[in-house]
């Protein structure tokens, strides 16, 4: 397969697309990020590279980094986890409440913001230090000791992050927070302020592809744990656009406001890439569309 080709393909047909979709702003931070980034990187099982664009340029990954906590928790609370968290879609968008109040304090899934919440609690109440320990396991997964957080990212969020805010304190009220809501507030904006490219995010995600081992061989999640991990990505990863998502590109996948996508293709490769306007969902607007060239160019989806 000649892959390069068919990545400088999908990246001239799209770099100079008129719809670029909107630079998220409701972080203050994210809107200074330029709209014409646009990198694609794909590594395979057999660890060929293959990128074109902005694929070296870091960018904040936001809401990808949930993956990598759950991935984390998993570790700790097994399958106890889900008692705390649903795995259904919640057809609606990342920072909606409602279903929050109707449920009686359970998230739809871990990739919702409430989802996410309860999972970054997991984290505080295992770690005397969460935000060290969770930079080093990305950093491990990655075999890369230059990821790191942003700190002008985590603290714009903190600044305006009233929805954030608002849900940990239901999560709190419900009884499904066990640590102070600020500390999980603190750790949930640290953890979405993670910066890396496109090559280092799919390079963290290798593991997802190689049932549960890093790019290093070193096992960190069990093969049935990456089978449960990919199914949530598959049917929420992308909010109320999951169902889009699986329907043009037909891989798990995970995005973020940042304009970040990865996605795997389990035993075959990871593929991310960096379009920072999204569309109406949140997600990136050339992202999924390159995604859905891909793997129609390719024929390699999970269907
Ligand atoms: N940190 C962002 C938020 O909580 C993450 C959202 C996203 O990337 N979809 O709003």
């Amino acid at each position: 397969m000649e892959y390069q080709r068919i990545l400088e393909e999908i990246h001239a047909a799209l770099k100079d697309v008129p719809q670029k979709g909107m630079v998220a702003s409701y972080i203050p931070e994210l809107r200074k990020i330029d709209a014409d980034r646009f990198g694609l990187y794909l590594l395979t099982l057999d660890k060929q590279e293959f990128g074109t664009g902005h694929f070296d340029t870091p960018f904040s990954i936001q809401s990808i980094s949930k993956v990598l906590s759950l991935a984390r928790a998993l570790e700790f609370v097994g399958t106890d986890l889900w008692e705390r968290v649903d795995v259904e879609p919640s057809g609606n968008p990342f920072n909606f409440l409602t279903l929050l109040e109707l449920e009686r304090g359970i998230p739809r899934n871990p990739f919702i913001n409430a989802g996410a919440l309860v999972v970054s609690d997991v984290l505080l109440s295992h770690f005397d230090n969460p935000k060290e320990d969770f930079l080093n396991y990305v950093r491990e997964l990655a075999q890369d000791g230059s990821i790191c957080y942003n700190e002008a990212v985590a603290a714009s969020e903190k600044a305006t992050g009233y929805r954030n805010a608002a849900a940990a304190n239901l999560l709190k009220a419900f009884g499904n927070m066990h640590n102070k809501v600020e500390d999980v507030l603190d750790f949930y904006f640290y953890q979405c302020s993670l910066s890396m490219s496109c090559r280092q995010l799919a390079t963290t995600f290798y593991m997802f592809a190689n049932s549960g081992k890093n790019a290093g061989g070193k096992t960190f999640i069990s093969p049935s744990q990456v089978k449960r991990i990919n199914a949530v990505m598959l049917t929420c990863g992308f909010y109320d656009e999951a169902g889009e998502f699986a329907f043009e590109v037909g891989l798990p996948g995970k995005s973020g406001v940042g304009g970040g996508i990865v996605a795997v293709h389990p035993g075959k490769y990871c593929i991310s890439t960096w379009a920072p306007g999204l569309n109406e969902k949140g997600n990136s607007l050339l992202g999924m569309q390159a995604l859905e060239m891909f793997t129609t160019k390719t024929g390699y989806s999970i269907f």
